[in-house]
Parts: structure tokens; sequence; C-alpha cells
């Protein structure tokens, strides 16, 4: 793509609406869910995704994704849930990779068996795992990376070859990176969808959903979502092109702090394991420089069987626990309690969940205030 903006100019100008009346700074709202008919094809309203404001974000986002064209959901799981339905009926399969978000392999465990459709999940993250899983009414390879928690990295590339040579359609959440840090469209990958509760939001503040791709695979997945009915309403499409504007600045920040965090955790005696893929001990951390722009705000550790990682948790003052993740507050999870405590503890184990695995999701706070407020908290614990 020639002429294309930095990801800063992305964010904070395409697909903005111009107050033609007042001339004001930002995009008008319109709220209105009714308009009068421009002609018998156009009938704008917002569970058809094309009232101004969501057209407006939709174009921000196929921007920032290098796709030809998106859907604005009123949550990541209605994008997951009505892309994968878009592509699979009765009687196909669908290949996921290991480690999944939790939402949606509970959709999968849960949702798919009543509408007859098949899944596998492959052993781990690489394309040759997925490989092994396809059958012959395989029809689309879902991969997230980096996964959660582990910050597992899958190859691209080689997914989407993969793809090529069995005509599969791919999937990606690439909610963990955000597209400051990776664009998987560039790499071949099908069809991008992100929950933009978590980095696109940034605030804690926001539930919304998003799925870019090209043009045909877009009509596709809307004609299966104005039948579902997940659009997300103005006011929030309006809130959420505003927290777009800063995501630039904002995951840029996380990533420095996040490499920053790593290798402090690292460096201490009483952290027995850092899991980042911008270190270089990390498992795939050449493939993720090939892959990534910046290696994201999400890391995780595991303290030494001395610390009990909930009291641990309990004697931070400035990061808080707490569910979700890539607000501009750094947070902190116990994934074995909490987004992985329904799988069984073999599954856990298969996964590499540990007990003790912390799970943290680093804000824009000074790396120096929270490098201190993880030594006190280990030095309470050892
Ligand atoms: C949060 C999350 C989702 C689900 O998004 P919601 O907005 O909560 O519906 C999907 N995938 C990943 C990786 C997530 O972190």
């Amino acid at each position: 793509m020639k002429n294309k903006k930095g990801v800063n100019t992305i964010c904070t100008h395409v697909g903005e609406l111009e107050d033609k009346e007042f001339k004001g700074a930002v995009s008008p709202l319109y709220m209105a869910t009714s308009y009068a008919f421009e002609d018998v094809e156009t009938k704008r309203y917002p569970r058809y995704f094309n009232t101004p404001n969501q057209v407006a974000l939709a174009k921000k986002m196929a921007a920032l994704e290098n796709g030809e064209a998106s859907l604005i959901f009123g949550s990541g799981m209605a994008a997951v849930s009505t892309s994968l339905m878009a592509f699979l009926k009765a009687g196909d399969h669908v290949v996921f990779q290991d480690a999944l978000y939790g939402g949606t392999s509970n959709l999968a465990k849960e949702e798919f068996g009543k509408f007859g459709i098949e899944y596998s999940f492959a052993q781990n993250a690489s394309a040759d795992a997925l490989k092994a899983e396809i059958k012959e009414n395989t029809k689309v390879l879902y991969i997230e990376t980096p996964s959660n928690p582990l910050l597992n990295i899958t190859d691209m590339t080689a997914v989407a070859r993969l793809a090529r040579e069995h005509n599969l359609v791919t999937m990606i959440d690439n909610t963990f990176a955000s597209p400051v840090n990776q664009n998987p469209i560039d790499f071949g990958i099908d069809i991008v969808i992100h929950s933009a509760t978590k980095y696109m939001g940034g605030h804690s503040d926001i539930l919304a959903g998003t799925v870019i791709s090209s043009q045909e695979n877009i009509d596709r997945i809307f004609h299966m979502a104005k039948n579902f009915g997940g659009s997300l309403s103005d006011y929030t499409v309006w809130l959420l092109e505003r927290s777009i504007k800063t995501m630039g600045i904002r995951v840029k920040a996380q990533n420095e702090n996040a490499q920053k965090l790593a290798e402090f955790l690292n460096d201490q005696p009483q952290v027995s394991k850092v899991y980042y893929p911008g270190l270089t001990t990390h498992p795939d951390h050449d493939l993720a420089k090939q892959q990534m722009k910046g290696f994201g705000g999400m890391l995780s550790f595991e303290l030494n069987e001395k610390i009990n990682a909930s009291e641990f948790m309990k004697s931070l003052n400035l990061i808080k626990p707490s569910m979700s993740l890539a607000g501009v507050e750094s947070t902190i999870l116990l994934p074995s309690k909490t987004s992985h405590g329904l799988l069984t503890e073999e599954e856990r184990e298969k996964q590499g969940i540990k007990d003790n695995l912390l799970r943290f999701s680093v804000g824009i706070e000074e790396a120096e205030d929270l490098m201190e407020d993880l030594m006190q908290a280990i030095d309470k614990n050892k």
C-alpha cells in the first residue's frame, strides 16, 4: 500500500466526519435510529451497520489493519461469533489453535454442537499442529497470536500458506497485539478480529468489537451480522473513535513499559519464569521480531514456590487485580483462577498454565513506579 499514512495519523484522522454546520474539531455524533430513504437500496439503520458514525469508524478500522472494509460490533465476542458463523454451516469443521481466549473456546464447546459444526483444537500454536487437524470438511483455520496467557507466537505466513494449499479461510484474534503492533492481512491472513474493549478502547470503559477483511468477506459477515443483531450503539461508536485517536501513543508506551518490566522481573531471583516475546530468551523471539512491530503490553510470569501468588497480588498497591486488560492502568490476574478457571486441571497443565502464573497487563504509568510496586510485594512475601 503506497500513500498509506502512519499509524498515529490513521488513529487521529482517518474516517472522521466533517462538521459542516459548526466546523467543530471532532466527528459529530448522529444518534438517529430512523433516517429518510435515500433511495430504494440504502436504508440506514444501526443494526444494518450503516449509520454515519458506524461507517466512519469502520473506515478507520480498515485503514489500521490494511483491509478493505470493516464492521463494528457490540462486543469482541459478537465479532468472533458472527465471523465464525458466517463461514461455517452444519457439517463443516474448524481448526482452532490450542490456547484461545476463554470466551471463544466456550463458544465452540457450548454452542457449536447445536448447529452441527465440528471443531478441533490443535496440540499447540504452530502451523504444523494446525495442519495435523485438517479434515475433508475443514473450512476455517483460527489463530490468536500472541496467545493468552503464555504469549506464544504463531507463524502467520506459514498459516496463510497452509490455508491456501487447502483452500481454507484464515481468521485471527489480533486483540493482544493491537493494530499498532501487528497487521495480519500483510502476512496473508484473511480475517482480523479485535475485542475493541481492550487496546482500542484502552480506558476500561467501552465494550466493543470489530472485524476487518476484504469487501467480499465483510459483505458475507454483514449478512449474518444484521440477522444476529450485534451492532454497537452510535454513542459508544463515537466514544471509541475518540479513544482510538490515542491508541498509537498509548500502545507504544505500553510496549516500552512491558519490555522494561519483563527484563526487571527476569532479573529477580524470586521470579522463576517470564513470558514476553520481547525477551531474547522467549522461544519465538525471532518470529515475533519478523511479524510484530512492537512486542505488546502483555506479559506473564511465575513466582518461585516460596511465594503465594494470591498473597503477592493482594500486596500490590498500584497494580490492580482485575479481570480485563489493555487499559492505561496496570492490572494483574491469576489465569488459573479467572480466565482459565473453567478449564480442567488437566487442560490447564497441557497448556502450560501453572497455578502460580500471573498475567500482567502493563499500563502507561511510570515504569519505575511499577517496578517499585512489584519489588515491595515480592519483599513482603518472600
Ligand atoms: C476480551 C477478549 C475477547 C472478547 O471480547 P469482549 O469484548 O469481552 O467480548 C476476545 N479475544 C480476546 C483475546 C480478548 O482478550
